[in-house]
């Protein structure tokens, strides 16, 4: 029996970080140390931004970026559909009122003219989610925003390493929120990031990330403000490093492992996520939307049998049980990719033809076909 295939194998060994970690071990520095100072100067190069923060997922960025904004109860946030939902719970949370934004079919992420038609006078943000890293259209929407003069939130927590118009997610968007969760591309078992542009924002975040410490009183710091700690610890900072310097390596063997599979199934009537003609999709999950007569439900269920991990693609939000039942306002392309989507195994050295060939094995097998509806 070969050995069963997952969906995301970390790009990192304990080999890679052992040194480092000793050295933390012997120093007693595990916080606010060399290795924090090292990753957030890093982040900055990487995406060219000016102004970065480290965080403990991208759930709190996204949380501190409302903040800082200024969000508050009874205000309108309008969101990207298609998302893993903590998108919207963090709007949610601060009692303001997420307006679901539909997506394009293709590229799966929000449509420009659904925005534009859901934008009010009470739309004080607009989240656009690079969906499962692919920012194609930011710049579009970007374009929406700035004709509303309301500030444009990404959240990519997939999307680092990506770019579109040659501009890396993280200098785009007015304020951008990074994950580094293990299903992500870069792994340090949680953890987040912001950038921004922005130096008002920037001088908000330093000082509210510090517990509203700003320079020092005496011999304690000085409180100029409340705040909060979701900082990042210095193991996390260092495996965060050591995949930063490998990422674009990372992103160009994910885009070539994609080009693998698109070739097997794109000619059995798999269609893969549309990317813009000037992006670089860093490929943090690979997707497919599956054939009209297939049962995705049933052909991920199969893979299982054959030990191939799949799962749907990400979810509806305004779909989810508490959503639907507090807005009743779902999105009907964001659910059609919800229920229709697959995320097939990538990492590197994934055994592309064993999936591909199991998958075509299902769809070719008779009975497998659902039953065509009518009309
Ligand atoms: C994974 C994900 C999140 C949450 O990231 P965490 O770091 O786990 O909090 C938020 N938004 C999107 C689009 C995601 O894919």
């Amino acid at each position: 029996m070969s050995d069963p295939v997952r969906l995301m194998r970390p790009y990192m060994t304990f080999e890679d970080v052992e040194e480092d970690f000793r050295a933390v071990f012997s120093s007693g520095q595990f916080t606010r140390g060399a290795h924090v100072d090292a990753f957030v100067k890093d982040i900055k190069h990487y995406t060219g931004a000016d102004h970065a923060f480290l965080a403990t997922s991208a759930t709190t960025a996204l949380w501190v970026a409302l903040k800082c904004l200024g969000i508050v109860a009874g205000d309108e946030v309008a969101v990207a559909d298609f998302s893993f939902p903590a998108t919207a719970n963090v709007v949610e949370d601060l009692g303001a009122i997420p307006v679901f934004v539909d997506v394009d079919l293709g590229t799966f992420n929000m449509s420009p003219a659904d925005l534009a038609a859901k934008i009010t006078p009470k739309t004080k943000a607009v989240i656009f989610v690079d969906a499962l890293g692919n920012p194609t259209g930011l710049h579009e929407i970007q374009a929406v925003c700035r004709q509303h003069a309301i500030p444009l939130i990404e959240d990519a927590a997939c999307a680092i390493g990506s770019t579109e118009r040659g501009v890396r997610c993280g200098s785009i968007a007015d304020i951008t929120c990074f994950s580094f969760h293990p299903r992500k591309l870069l792994n340090t078992g949680e953890g987040g990031a912001i950038t921004t542009n922005r130096a008002d924002w920037a001088d908000w975040l330093r000082v509210k990330l510090m517990h509203g410490a700003d320079g020092m009183r005496g011999l304690g710091l000085d409180f100029v403000d409340y705040g909060y700690n979701f900082r990042l610890p210095e193991l996390q900072a260092i495996m965060g490093r050591k995949q930063l310097a490998q990422l674009d390596a990372i992103v160009a063997n994910r885009n070539a492992v994609r080009q693998a599979y698109v070739e097997q199934l794109a000619p059995i009537g798999f269609m893969p996520q549309r990317i813009g003609d000037d992006v670089l999709h860093n490929v943090q999950s690979l997707v497919f939307r599956v054939p009209e007569n297939l049962d995705r439900d049933a052909l991920v269920h199969y893979l299982k049998t054959k030990e191939i991990e799949t799962t749907l693609g990400t979810y509806c939000q305004s779909g989810t049980t508490y959503f639907s039942k507090k807005y009743a306002d779902v999105q009907p392309r964001a659910m059609q990719l919800e229920a229709t989507t697959i995320t097939v195994p990538c990492y590197e050295g994934v055994p592309v033809t064993r999936v591909c060939d199991e998958i075509i094995r299902f769809a070719q097998s008779p009975g497998r076909a659902k039953t065509p509806s009518n009309g």
